[in-house]
């Protein structure tokens, strides 16, 4: 099973993919962790992205598409996976529907996580992430079980540079010029589904599921 998680930064996207992951024995695709994971190692891939990210922009695709064919690629993936946060460009999401094509594959599922902008800023603000295994909690909706570390591995958590309120708004704006008209792409594919995000998390699960099967 092929999936692609669509949605607005702070949507639910990674939330609902690690269960996703877990439930369908797929791995998770996060390039937004595999940017972190790069800069938090100091490569040069990590010293590029973050100059892009602290600001809300997109990391440019030519630094984002081939790490992604060549991790779907790779044999964990041979009987799916789940992307979050790639693609996030029509140029994107032609590579991937070229690379995959070239292989005889298509992607199975496009799941539009959707939410308001209105509450979107509330759920950044909120979020704690664990930069050392990706976890990510809310500190009211999804609380970890000790405040300010990770129930998976212990770590610290922090808030992300680019979730500060001042980099939301453009993270936002970002979204709605250069990733929305994703929807569209993946409609005329045949292959999206919407589901409401505004629910609890359980709930925008159990209707993931009810589309998966
Ligand atoms: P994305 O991967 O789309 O950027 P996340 O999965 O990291 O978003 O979720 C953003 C924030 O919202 C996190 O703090 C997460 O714990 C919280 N969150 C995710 N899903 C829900 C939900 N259904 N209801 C309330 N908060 C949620
Ligand atoms: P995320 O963890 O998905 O919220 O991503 C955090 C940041 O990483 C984004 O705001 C972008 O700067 C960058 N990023 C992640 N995925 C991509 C992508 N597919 N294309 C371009 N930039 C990306």
């Amino acid at each position: 099973m092929k999936i692609i998680m669509l949605g607005a930064p702070g949507a639910g996207k990674g939330t609902q993919a690690k269960q996703i992951a877990g439930k369908y024995s797929i791995p998770h695709i996060s390039t937004g962790d595999i940017f972190r994971a790069n800069i938090k190692n100091g490569t040069e891939l990590g010293k590029k992205a973050k100059e892009y990210m602290d600001q809300g922009l997109l990391v440019p695709d030519e630094l984002t598409c081939d790490l992604v064919v060549d991790r779907i690629g790779q044999d964990d993936c041979k009987n799916g996976f789940v992307l979050d946060g790639f693609p996030r460009t029509i140029p994107q999401a032609e590579a991937l529907t070229n690379a995959l094509n070239e292989l005889g594959q298509k992607m199975d599922y496009a799941i539009d996580v959707d939410v308001p902008d209105e509450n979107i800023v509330k759920r950044m603000s909120g979020r704690r992430a664990c930069l050392e295994c990706g976890a990510t909690y809310h500190v009211v909706s999804i609380p970890p079980k000790k405040e300010g570390i990770c129930d998976a591995c212990g770590s610290e958590l922090v808030l992300r540079d680019d979730d500060k309120p001042e980099t939301v708004q453009k993270r936002l704006d970002v979204y709605h010029e250069q990733t929305q008209p994703l929807i569209d792409y993946y409609k005329k594919a045949g292959i999206l589904k919407s589901v409401d995000g505004t629910q609890p998390m359980e709930d925008v699960f159990a209707e993931i599921v009810k589309i998966l099967g």
